[in-house]
């Protein structure tokens, strides 16, 4: 999960950074409009959290080259009190969601995670692997057109893989998947799911590897 974070105010970019590398999320900060520009063209970030008031170039030129170039990871604007009208402009040329200064670094990820979510739905219907098929309108996940037999946190799991189309999901990643569902989710938690998954996927040919150290991903079955 690769972040964009764009702040110029250096003591809330800072606590930003802290907060969000402490919670396991890969980010990269810049604190002006062109230097953002810059960095959305090179590296093909998840999510941005984007300050509207910048110096240069404001956040909403940033965010209306983005929409414009066809770019649509979520995009969550940060902000103050008094910026209801770069709020209401904000959204309307694109931004997923919005923040108001100052905020309390759980809303902040809270809303990161639902942002991060309806992205992965709303880009495609279905998602393939094998023989499964993920519809993303209803969320079921079929194997030859009949729905498999799992459990609400196995298909947590087996959706974000499959989101994923094959890339690797870290443990950390899945944690946060399952943090909607339960108290408190441990990577016991997510390596008991996996070994469940792993038995029910037997017989669909579609396997889920471990990638030592860091997490899983599916393949298909030679
Ligand atoms: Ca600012």
């Amino acid at each position: 999960m690769r972040v964009l974070l764009v702040e110029d105010d250096e003591y809330l970019l800072s606590a930003l950074l802290l907060a969000l590398k402490h919670k396991g999320y890969a980010v990269d900060s810049v604190q002006n409009g062109v230097d953002a520009q810059a960095a959305l063209m090179t590296v093909p970030y998840d999510l941005v959290l984007l300050d509207l008031g910048l110096p240069g170039m404001d956040g909403t030129k940033v965010l209306a080259d983005l929409r414009s170039k066809g770019q649509n990871m979520p995009v969550i604007i940060m902000t103050a009190r008094d910026g209801v009208d770069d709020r209401i402009h904000g959204l309307d040329i694109g931004a997923n969601d919005y923040l108001v200064k100052p905020f309390d670094i759980r809303e902040l990820e809270a809303r990161m995670r639902a942002a991060l979510r309806k992205s992965h739905w709303s880009n495609k219907l279905d998602i393939e692997m094998g023989e499964l098929v993920l519809n993303t309108n209803s969320g079921r996940i079929l194997l030859k057109d009949k729905q498999l037999d799992l459990t609400p946190k196995e298909t947590v799991i087996l959706k974000m893989l499959m989101a994923k189309g094959g890339q690797v999901v870290s443990k950390r990643q899945l944690m946060e998947q399952l943090s909607d569902w339960v108290e408190e989710s441990s990577e016991n938690a997510v390596e008991i799911l996996v070994h469940r998954l792993r038995k029910k996927l037997e017989p669909t040919g579609v396997l889920i590897s471990t990638v030592r150290g860091f997490g899983y991903k599916l393949e298909q079955s030679a």
